[in-house]
């Protein structure tokens, strides 16, 4: 059984190793591993070792990450969302501790980084409740694109949610029809086509607009999803409801 400050340690002491050469107190051991990381040979090792000491290092990498957010607060770890280093294992943490987090993953959603945002966006696909569903569809008119798909996904999304339903058609059919027509970005009209796309076999708006998108969308990749979802489709046809017996 390896206890967890004996994994701290280790990673400490790879990510020492692994310091930039100008770190000059751990710059031979560095340029060794670092050898080994880039396939060279070093008097020795094996080639092997030096794969098997990447993912260990990677691995002992997150581990201490991890651990060592073990103390910090939610704001803090929602914060680190946006640091490339932190984000996925922040992004980890929040998930694990779940709707205690979700006052600050809500607020999360209003932080100046858009990466953060987009964060609190995925964390909701899985987290979010009645309560924080408005917020979620507020950031499918996010300025960042990246943000608008996460939202997007989100929202339409059953597969990420626990108990909590996908919202219905007088909630996101707007918003979702909005964006499929003019978003600037083919990735946002692409989520969106699939959020309209639920709602095919109860809103003739939603079939209207898909064949739109089908026939006229500058992307031959939305113009493709657009067609699975209207009648025909093989989204579309798979979905039919079953007439009641
Ligand atoms: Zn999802």
């Amino acid at each position: 059984m390896i206890r967890s400050d004996q994994i701290v340690g280790s990673a400490h002491t790879l990510m020492r190793a692994l310091a930039p050469p100008d770190d000059q107190q751990h710059s031979v051991t560095a340029s060794g591993l670092q050898d080994l990381h880039a396939g060279r040979r070093v008097r020795g090792a094996s080639q092997e070792d030096g794969k098997t000491l990447c993912r260990a290092f990677r691995r002992a990498a997150r581990l201490r990450t991890m651990l060592g957010f073990a103390q910090t607060d939610n704001e803090t770890l929602v914060s680190c969302l946006g640091d490339r280093q932190r984000a996925v294992a922040a992004y980890h943490a929040l998930l694990r501790r779940g709707e205690n987090a979700l006052n600050a993953i809500r607020a999360g959603l209003h932080h100046e980084h858009p990466a953060v945002r987009e964060g609190c966006c995925r964390l909701l696909d899985h987290l979010v409740d009645t309560d924080s569903m408005d917020e979620l569809i507020v950031m499918a008119d996010d300025p960042d694109a990246r943000v608008r798909i996460s939202a997007f996904h989100a929202l339409a999304c059953d597969r990420c949610k626990g108990d909590t339903c996908a919202p219905g058609a007088d909630r996101v059919l707007d918003p979702a029809l909005r964006h499929l027509d003019s978003d600037p970005d083919p990735h946002v009209r692409s989520m969106a086509a699939e959020l309209v796309g639920k709602f095919a076999h109860t809103d003739v708006r939603a079939v209207a607009a898909l064949e739109a998108s089908h026939t006229r969308d500058s992307s031959p990749a939305v113009r493709k999803k657009a067609g699975w979802y209207i009648p025909g489709g093989t989204i579309y046809e798979r979905t039919v409801p079953r007439a009641p017996k």
